[in-house]
């Protein structure tokens, strides 16, 4: 966290709020989770929900991760 710009914690901090939020009100249920949930298309090379590019596969601390690189780009 040391190396995120105080701007981007705080983004990443309401947007996971929103997500946990999203998830309760589903009643942690995938599918009912909404559309725009990369969930139920955990598949590299599945069509991302939001703007239909591939997703990606990536590990990240030993768990596979999937992310739109349209989407989801790193900050500079
Ligand atoms: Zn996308």
């Amino acid at each position: 966290m040391d190396q995120l710009k105080d701007d981007t914690v705080k983004r990443l901090h309401r947007s996971l709020g929103s997500v946990l939020q999203a998830a309760i009100d589903a009643r942690v249920e995938a599918d009912r989770f909404p559309e725009s949930f990369l969930l139920p298309d955990r598949e590299e090379g599945a069509a991302c929900p939001k703007c239909g590019g591939d997703l990606k596969k990536i590990e990240v601390s030993g768990r596979a991760t999937y992310f739109c690189p349209r989407d989801q780009s790193r900050e500079s």
